[in-house]
């Protein structure tokens, strides 16, 4: 089975929590969770887990480790429009690890650093490899989701693509929550939808395109990529890249804190990839889709 699939399934057998629950806002399917306060405040919740030998290496070090777990977790908020608040950790500890002090001191320290601090976690041993899995949550005032594309706005990326693996960038990256709560402030509800790219500039581009009912074209020359040398159609196809891909109202490009790649219009709901001729180009790969093995 693959990861997609079975987000299929979750999402479809939770489609109607909003209904019985109206105190979620936003459930499964978006970058982050957002919920209601009773006292009328809006939250952002995320979760991301870390597993050794997918995520990062034995050779990785925990600095680096617990900077990566809270650095995708706090990407999904700033997907969100949302300022982080406080974080979580649990971590599973394969009795081979040798590392298990520096890796909890450097989970606080990064908690410190990204001004999101630890407040509580779990521990657990494990016979299988590693797994450090960060929650935060956030507050926001005017939640971005994934939905919110309109025929015609321009789609935006906060920066360069492709070659994260190779570059160590997927371990070293700063979350955009700046550049988020920037545009939440300038451009108000001319940002229409948003979304961290983490599978791939295509897949969550597609991501995008399927939640919100439109098509959306990206110009493959106007993409800008981390390392020249890495082919313009495979970095578009690489992970980890963690910017943030978003819709604005068309005349707002100036106050956008980003490169315009493209644009959407009414289609089908997907992602097209146009060369410099407006031809659309088939690419190699689709992105990441996690294989999850046989399933009943
Ligand atoms: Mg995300």
């Amino acid at each position: 089975m693959r990861e997609s699939e079975l987000l299929e399934h979750i999402y479809a057998r939770t489609a109607g929590l909003g209904r019985t629950h109206p105190d979620v806002i936003v459930g499964p399917g978006d970058d982050a969770a957002i919920v209601r306060t009773p006292a009328g405040d809006l939250l952002a919740l995320g979760v991301d887990q870390l597993v050794e030998g997918r995520h990062f290496t034995a050779q990785t070090p925990p600095e680096l480790v617990a900077r990566k777990a809270l650095a995708r977790s706090l990407s999904d908020l700033a997907a969100m429009g949302a300022d982080p608040c406080w974080a979580l950790a649990t971590c599973a500890v394969p009795p081979t690890c040798q590392h298990a002090r520096e890796l909890a001191d450097a989970i606080h320290h990064w908690g410190e650093r990204f001004a999101c601090p630890v407040v509580g976690g779990d521990l657990s041993a494990t016979s299988g490899p590693l797994v450090l899995t960060t929650t935060t949550i956030g507050r926001t005032s005017r939640p971005v989701t994934r939905a919110g594309v309109r025929p015609d706005d321009l789609i935006c990326i906060t920066g360069p693509v492709g070659d994260s693996l190779a570059t160590g960038h997927h371990l070293t990256f700063t979350p955009r929550l700046r550049e988020s709560r920037e545009m939440v402030d300038r451009l108000g509800s001319d940002l229409h939808a948003m979304i961290d790219v983490s599978d791939g500039l295509v897949q969550d581009a597609r991501r995008l395109a399927q939640a919100s009912g439109v098509r959306i074209e990206i110009e493959l020359e106007r993409v800008p990529l981390r390392t020249p040398t890495r082919p313009a159609p495979r970095a578009i196809c690489d992970g980890e890249d963690y910017e943030l891909l978003f819709a604005i109202q068309p005349d707002r490009a100036q106050e956008a804190l980003g490169t315009v790649i493209g644009r959407a219009t009414a289609g089908e709901p997907t992602c097209a990839v146009l060369d410099a001729q407006g031809k659309e180009l088939t690419l190699p790969t689709g992105g990441y889709d996690h294989d999850l093995g046989a399933q009943e």
